[in-house]
């Protein structure tokens, strides 16, 4: 196992940032990611969309938002490993971390800062015939590239706001636009179901079960659907298909940490600090006990700064806690 000072499980918004601070107080560290890439919900869940609440950013898209992140990160040259998923944690008898990667004991940290965020994600699946093979063909899971979807005729499945607002961001550059909901209520919000009613490109479909998609071998041609009210199949042609089911999530708890946790929520004091020593956890997965939960990027990022000079402190008692302002540093 490689000795350590400091790993940092996920490359959201909010271990970015906390490697950024890792590198500002000189903390070995190394960030562990179990997607290919970083970024977290920012660049997996809405890429797309317009951020407008991170300081000094008065508007951005998701997706850039994520790269300057990672740039930030790189001030300090920090070292970050993709499809590096973190399955257990092992305290020590002399209170060093194993961390176990993919399976495999990988290192021996003085410490660890749980980023996870709300988990290890995966979308759901419609379980319709078609929908593997079509998968990366005209099947999606979520809105990577608005390009994607140029001059297309697209079915979104589902009925929550993830739905919904899918059809709004590529409205505006596909020919036409289906949403389609097994049951006959929306659970998105209301605003937003206005809105796809008044675009007249737009087709709303209740009661309806996409049972098959269908396609040449190369592109989703067509769906086959099951209209719940009449019961009778009929099909539709589209290019594409958006299933927007919901994900499911892992909290990434690891089983052999007994860190306590509320809810879904790994449970940590003012300082970020876990029930148990040497680990540390922030942003969507942490919580300070019984208070209210802002899960934002910004909020996330402030927490990760306490972390870090909190676990800079655990790790090198004799440091100071701040550790001065990055306007006196001249890099
Ligand atoms: C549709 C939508 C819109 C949003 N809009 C905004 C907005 O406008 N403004 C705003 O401030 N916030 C917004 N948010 C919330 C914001 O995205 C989250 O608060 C933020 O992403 C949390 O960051 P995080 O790093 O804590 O977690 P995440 O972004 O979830 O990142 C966690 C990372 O950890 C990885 N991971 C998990 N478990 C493991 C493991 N065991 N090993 C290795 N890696 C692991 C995951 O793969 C993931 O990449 C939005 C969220 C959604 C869903």
């Amino acid at each position: 196992m490689e000795e350590i000072d400091l790993v940092i499980i996920g490359a959201g918004p909010t271990g970015m940032f906390a490697s950024f601070c890792a590198g500002l107080r000189e903390i070995n560290s190394v960030t562990l990611e179990s997607l290919d890439t970083y970024g977290g919900q920012m660049l997996e869940l809405y890429p797309e969309k317009e951020v407008y609440d991170v300081m000094a950013v008065p508007k951005m898209l998701s997706k850039d938002l994520s790269n300057k992140m990672y740039e930030q990160s790189q001030t300090f040259k920090r070292r970050f490993e993709f499809n590096s998923k973190v399955t257990d944690i092992i305290p020590q008898s002399d209170k060093r971390l194993a961390v176990e990667v993919n399976g495999e004991k990988k290192y021996l940290a003085k410490s660890v800062l749980i980023c996870g965020g709300v988990g290890d994600f995966h979308p759901n699946k419609l379980n319709a015939e078609g929908e593997d093979e079509y998968n990366g063909k005209g099947v999606y899971y979520s809105v990577k590239s608005i390009d994607d979807f140029k001059d297309k005729t697209v079915a979104v499945i589902g009925g929550g706001d993830s739905a919904f607002d899918y059809q709004m961001q590529i409205a505006s550059v596909c020919k036409n636009t289906y949403i389609i909901q097994h049951n006959n209520t929306f659970k998105a919000a209301e605003s937003s179901v206005d809105a796809v009613k008044r675009d007249a490109k737009a087709k709303i479909i209740m009661n309806t079960d996409v049972k098959k998609i269908n396609g040449d071998g190369n592109n989703v041609k067509s769906i086959e659907v099951f209209d719940n009210s009449s019961k009778k199949d009929y099909t539709i042609d589209v290019d594409a298909v958006i299933i927007a089911i919901g994900y499911k999530v892992n909290p990434s708890l690891f089983k052999s940490l007994n860190v306590e946790t509320d809810k879904r929520y790994i449970k940590v004091d003012h300082n970020y600090k876990t029930s148990v020593d040497g680990v540390y956890a922030a942003g969507d997965m942490a919580n300070v006990s019984d208070e209210p939960k802002f899960a934002l990027i910004a909020v996330g990022g402030s927490e990760a700064y306490i972390a870090i000079n909190n676990i800079k402190k655990y790790i090198s008692p004799n440091a100071s806690l701040f550790g001065g302002h990055s306007s006196s540093l001249n890099l």
